[in-house]
């Protein structure tokens, strides 16, 4: 059972059957899954909603599946926290962390979008799926694709961090990486996907990949008590979770589920080492300006965000904003997060902290705003950004341990 009327291209409104489809045929414009609004509001209702398990398939209507989903069992759901200690270093009275960084089952929000992706993949009866990834993306369709019994084809830049490769092809995915840049590997992915009839989830599955995003919406209006927050922080990096985020709270909305209308201020999160999205904002525009990507932060490094453009105006329009940060702050902000709230992070996680620290310093965020930071990334997978200082080592004898914690020789 489905409510999925079609595709719609974002731009133009023109409309297409439910196909694997990078977009718009027309003016080239990313498609959005289209709904019956009217026929899911006759059904889904917060009761209902509760009382399923606990995974992204609880909103189910929501979801762009004709059946029932057979990879994805254990994604989503992840803990909203209430971040006190980080609150009171950031002059935050009612912060949150939405923690997709224990999602499952590769710890990203990626599994959110891949879950869908992949089942997607099922109902259309392709044979392999694939995708260009910032690291992120790639451990989640390498592992669905082994729980669904697919052969996955996985395009990254050369340069990725070895947590993420390893990450990757422990499933057994056919991985490629290729010397350029993610927009290189991007572009390359277009033109496989033209050539192959494989699922390539963030290019002919997009449109479906994208509506994943939505439950990190959803879940946190619910885990509010059924309100959208004031503020939330979002990395971006092709600019699709923020937009899809925003969707989400509307949804919610639309459907009669919230107790209060939407009215949350939307901050983008990026590496001042790749600022496109942020800039635009800044310049006060939605056109975007491709940059060659320089940043610590790999999983957020796309020069030419494919849904920039539409990130830009959610953002604008929510009277929110964006900001950037550099590698050293994004490296103070995965240590701040550790050390207060004792949850490691990606550095997509570091830039969305020590953004955050900005818009506060800017007045942009208020102190008594329920404010949402999502942290989407896990910071095994980083590890070598990092510089921490190796442990003392010692013999194993008392007086050793005690001299080398205290400074000096025990007292008799
Ligand atoms: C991919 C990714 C993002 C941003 O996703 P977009 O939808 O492309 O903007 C944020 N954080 C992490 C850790 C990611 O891997
Ligand atoms: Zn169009």
């Amino acid at each position: 059972m489905s409510f999925v009327t079609g595709l719609k291209c974002r731009e133009c409104g023109r409309k297409y059957p439910k196909e694997p489809t990078a977009g718009c045929s027309e003016c080239f414009a990313p498609l959005e899954v289209d709904y019956d609004y009217d026929a899911i509001a006759q059904t889904l209702t917060r009761e209902k909603i509760t009382r399923r398990e606990p995974n992204i398939w609880k909103y189910r209507e929501l979801l762009p599946l004709d059946g029932t989903p057979v990879v994805g069992p254990g994604t989503g759901c992840t803990p909203l926290l209430r971040a006190k200690n980080l609150g009171k270093r950031l002059g935050l009275t009612n912060l949150y962390i939405k923690n997709d960084s224990v999602n499952a089952p590769t710890l990203s929000f990626k599994d959110r979008v891949t879950a869908v992706a992949v089942n997607k993949a099922l109902e259309f009866g392709l044979t392999a799926v694939g995708c260009a990834s910032t690291g992120n993306l790639a451990n989640s369709v390498a592992a669905t694709a082994a729980a669904a019994g697919l052969p996955a084809f996985i395009l990254i830049p050369e340069n990725l961090e070895k947590s993420k490769v390893v990450g990757t092809t422990i499933y057994g995915a056919t991985v490629v990486a290729v010397r350029g840049n993610y927009d290189d590997v991007n572009r390359l992915c277009t033109q496989i996907a033209d050539r192959y009839a494989w699922g390539l989830v963030n290019v002919n599955l997009r449109p479906f990949y994208g509506e994943g995003s939505k439950t990190v919406g959803y879940e946190i209006a619910e885990a509010l008590g059924w309100r959208a927050p004031d503020a939330i922080v979002v990395p971006m990096a092709g600019g699709s979770l923020i937009t899809k985020i925003h969707k989400g709270f509307k949804e919610f909305e639309k459907l009669g589920l919230l107790d209060a209308p939407v009215a949350t201020r939307i901050f983008g999160a990026q590496a001042t080492g790749c600022n496109p999205i942020a800039t635009a904002v800044k310049r006060s525009t939605c056109t975007i300006r491709p940059v060659k990507p320089d940043t610590i932060a790999k999983s957020l490094a796309i020069g030419n965000p494919a849904d920039g453009y539409f990130a830009a105006g959610v953002i604008a329009r929510s009277g929110g904003w964006a900001e950037d940060v550099s590698d050293p702050e994004i490296l103070e902000g995965i240590k701040l997060l550790a050390e207060t709230e004792g949850i490691f992070t990606e550095t997509a996680g570091g830039v969305t902290v020590a953004v955050t620290q900005k818009l506060v310093a800017e007045k942009r965020i208020k102190p008594d705003d329920v404010t949402v930071l999502t942290i989407t990334g896990n910071g095994l997978k980083t590890q070598e950004v990092l510089h921490t200082a190796p442990p003392v080592v010692i013999d194993p004898r008392l007086a050793d341990f005690h001299s080398a914690v205290f400074g000096k020789a025990a007292s008799a």
